[in-house]
């Protein structure tokens, strides 16, 4: 008996089928083991000369979570999972078709040996997981100092998701961090000076001959001041901007 299975001529095709299988049948799957085109080449020069870039992966197999060796939650690698780990022998394996233009599925394995159990389903992480229009309308109700439990029922109302307190007390602090102020790298500090140094520029390029030239000395202080912490980056920068100021 010959079964024909699908294929997927792109990765956001094979994601939407596996959320899709996902909600249909109830199970939570991960990626268990995945080999990319990029290492296989070494291996299969010749099979790989007309593949598809984009499809990245020479093999993935998805299973249910409750089968396979232990796995790293995605949002933490130190959150224990091994509630969900069970043996269970649900999979689904893909690999790249002769052309390298498909990932094509090649086996599946779909019972399980437990119960699927849709309740349970609705309450993994995965599943609760909010879309973001809902999180940032839910992020706005609790900074208007909703009472959580209302803002729950709202949600769960809403999407039909399983949304716990625990989520939304996630949310309201993951949405805290990143009002807190940025960090800048070298690069993007100097890109912000320069941006304030034009300014002063153009201001003072107005200003008479004399003022200039006082104004000019008062930034030759600051640059010796400032200098004396970090000399080695100024001059550095300095350098590439008389360069760019010899260009006519
Ligand atoms: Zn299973």
């Amino acid at each position: 008996m010959s079964v024909s299975y699908p294929e997927f001529s792109s990765l956001e095709l094979l994601d939407q089928y596996i959320r899709n299988y996902e909600t249909e049948n109830c199970v939570q799957l991960w990626k268990r083991d995945s080999r990319t085109i990029e290492k296989m080449k070494a291996v299969c020069p010749l099979k790989l000369k007309t593949y598809n870039p984009e499809l990245k992966y020479y093999s993935i197999i998805y299973a249910c979570k409750k089968g396979g060796r232990l796995f790293k939650s995605e949002s933490s690698g130190l959150r224990k999972t091994s509630s969900y780990k069970d043996n269970c022998p649900m999979a689904i394996k893909l690999a790249l078709n002769s052309n390298g233009t498909k990932l094509k599925i090649v086996h599946m394995t779909e019972n399980h040996n437990h119960p699927l159990d849709r309740q349970l389903f609705k309450n993994m992480p995965k599943q609760r997981k909010l879309e973001m229009e809902d999180k940032v309308e839910a992020i706005k109700m609790l900074k208007e100092n909703c009472n959580q439990k209302l803002v729950q029922a709202y949600l769960q109302e809403k999407t039909g998701k399983s949304v716990k307190l625990k989520d939304l007390k996630n949310l309201r602090s993951s949405s805290k961090r990143s009002h807190k102020k940025r960090i800048l790298n070298a690069e993007q500090k100097y890109k912000v000076a320069l941006f304030k140094c034009k300014k002063i520029a153009s201001i003072i390029s107005n200003f008479s001959m004399n003022d200039f030239e006082s104004h000019c000395n008062q930034l030759d202080d600051i640059i010796d001041l400032w200098s004396q912490q970090t000399e080695e980056v100024i001059v550095e920068h300095l350098e590439i901007d008389q360069e760019e100021s010899m260009i006519p």
